[in-house]
């Protein structure tokens, strides 16, 4: 009883102290500056005295009985069994080799909903102030459901699929979403002008979940307005719900509007777990240099410790990487300062 009052009046998590409480979380580090920035996130995580244990998996491409390469079954066992995850960046061939890997893990393990927040840094000047903006996108289907096929030589077919179920559910999120987060407004972002069925069927969609949560304001609008609104004021958009490929583009847009792929973090969550991970790719002209800012992945680290309850340490970890962006000293090549991936990091651990 003695040791549970001082560790309440400390304010320290319960969990720290009973091992049995310390919960294995799947570690993929990925391509490229991957194992670099993975590493980073390890070491800052270990400074914080954060109680998880890392498992780390192998996903490099195996030949499965199809005779097509795939992500080996022990990573998809071992998420599935953890619920929980950080990923790196993983390396996509153009046009010929192994199929997405990314994709490939956000089917296998029925990721629907993909959480991209854009939040302005204190002390980090862009074009605008204050942009707190979250794309919701949809993560399974649409135009990246991978049906591709040759009709007659020189005619090729990509399908756009679009299901009632999937958008239901990601529609759904986004509104559940916006009320945990202490947000306002959904808005849905089509093309249903054109794409009368598919985009028309997920508007559909929206417009149920809309109706079930009055209390969240809704609007419509077409993907092209959202581009065009989004560089003069991005500060009219709070959550924007919309299919998977305008979520992939228009969130790296957002991306750019607070300082750049090396700062924006998502979360892909699904009905049995939640991968987090970077929105930037490998960045092969910077691999193994340790020039990458590790933020994106550390910032996505920080809202996996959100989803697993451990507040506690997510705030600490954030503030401490809010705090050495802001002082300026430690700032990576993206953002304009000559700092190593290492040296960064190492300042992270220093205040955290
Ligand atoms: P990229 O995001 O890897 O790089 C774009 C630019 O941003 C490069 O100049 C790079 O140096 C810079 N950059 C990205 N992350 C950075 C960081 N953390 N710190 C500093 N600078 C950073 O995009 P790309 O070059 O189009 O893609 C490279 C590979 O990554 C491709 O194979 C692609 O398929 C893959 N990719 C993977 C994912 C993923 O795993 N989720 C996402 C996007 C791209």
């Amino acid at each position: 009883v003695r040791l549970m009052r001082r560790v309440v009046s400390t304010g320290a998590p319960l969990a720290r102290f009973y091992s049995s409480e310390v919960r294995k979380v799947t570690i993929i580090p990925g391509d490229g500056i991957g194992p670099e920035i993975s590493a980073a996130v390890q070491k800052i995580f270990a400074a914080a005295k954060v109680p998880i244990e890392w498992e780390s998996v192998d996903v490099t491409p195996v030949r499965g009985p199809d005779g097509q390469f795939g992500i080996p079954q022990a990573a998809i066992d071992s998420v599935n069994k953890n619920k929980v995850g950080l990923k790196g960046p993983l390396m996509t061939p153009v046009g010929k080799g192994h199929r997405s890997l990314n994709l490939a893990l956000r089917k296998e393990l029925n990721l629907y909903a993909n959480v991209r927040p854009c939040r302005s840094l204190e002390g980090y000047e862009t074009l605008y102030e204050n942009v707190d903006v979250v794309t919701i996108r949809e993560n399974t289907e649409g135009e990246y459901s991978g049906i591709e096929h040759e009709i007659v030589d020189g005619v090729v077919q990509s399908i756009k699929l679009i299901t009632e179920e999937a958008s239901r559910r990601v529609a759904e999120f986004a509104f559940m979403y916006t009320k945990e987060n202490g947000r306002h407004k959904v808005t849905a972002v089509h093309k249903a002008n054109i794409m009368r069925m598919s985009d028309g069927l997920f508007l559909h969609c929206c417009r149920e979940a809309a109706e079930k949560h009055p209390d969240v304001k809704f609007e419509e609008k077409y993907l092209d307005t959202v581009c065009l609104n989004m560089v003069q004021d991005p500060n009219q958009y709070d959550v924007l719900v919309m299919p998977n490929l305008y979520g992939d583009i228009l969130s790296d847009m957002c991306a750019g509007l607070v300082g750049g792929l090396g700062l924006t973090p998502s979360g892909n969550i699904g009905l049995n777990g939640a991968l987090f991970e970077s929105v930037h790719g490998t960045a092969p002209d910077i691999a193994g240099q340790d020039k990458a800012n590790p933020t994106a992945l550390l910032l996505s680290g920080v809202m996996m410790l959100r989803h697993m309850n451990l507040n506690d340490y997510a705030e600490r970890i954030q503030q401490a990487c809010f705090d050495t962006i802001k002082e300026a000293k430690y700032r990576t090549g993206d953002l304009g300062g000559s700092a190593k991936c290492s040296e960064f990091t190492d300042e992270i651990c220093r205040k955290v």
